[in-house]
């Protein structure tokens, strides 16, 4: 079968087929696979074992345009609509464009996961992702964020970050 894994991913004017899996048929059909007794042969454990250890989480395709981090507009995209117009309270992030609202934390996660998936070679520092997030929210609340979801390391009186 070939599986469709993205969820905004449409191929119109196809006929129900059964050797193609959309995004929206997955959990029906991995709800009905788990009901199924199946035995498993070693040969199947050992693609899975090998697809497992070929996975690459650090993949990069090697044919993206060049970009430098002073070309790019800051500031937190929308998921949703990719507007950089919103308005915050103290907790949440409201999109004036389309009306997605999530917490300004998660928000801030997300844009730091999105600097980090830009740039992986740079250092994350609480300054980077400050500018990044288009210096609208403290720097105090990004280094609680950080220090949450990352390692950090001293180097030259200079905090960054990396995975935990
Ligand atoms: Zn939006």
């Amino acid at each position: 079968m070939v599986v469709f894994i993205n969820l905004e991913f449409t191929l119109y004017s196809i006929l129900p087929n059964k050797h193609f899996l959309f995004s929206y048929q997955l959990p029906k059909h991995l709800s009905t696979l788990s009901n199924q007794i199946l035995s498993i042969k070693q040969e199947q454990l050992d693609l899975a074992h090998k697809l497992k250890e070929l996975h690459n989480e650090d993949y990069r395709p090697d044919n993206l345009p060049t970009y430098q981090l002073g070309q790019l507009k800051k500031g937190i995209l929308c998921p949703t609509c990719f507007s950089l117009s919103h308005t915050t309270t103290r907790q949440n992030y409201l999109c004036t464009a389309c009306g997605h609202k999530k917490t300004i934390t998660t928000e801030i996660e997300r844009s730091t996961k999105e600097l980090k998936l830009l740039f992986p070679d740079n250092l994350m520092t609480t300054n980077q992702i400050y500018d990044w997030c288009g210096k609208n929210y403290s720097k105090e609340r990004i280094r609680i964020i950080l220090k949450k979801n990352y390692q950090s390391h001293l180097s030259r009186k200079m905090t960054y970050y990396s995975k935990k």
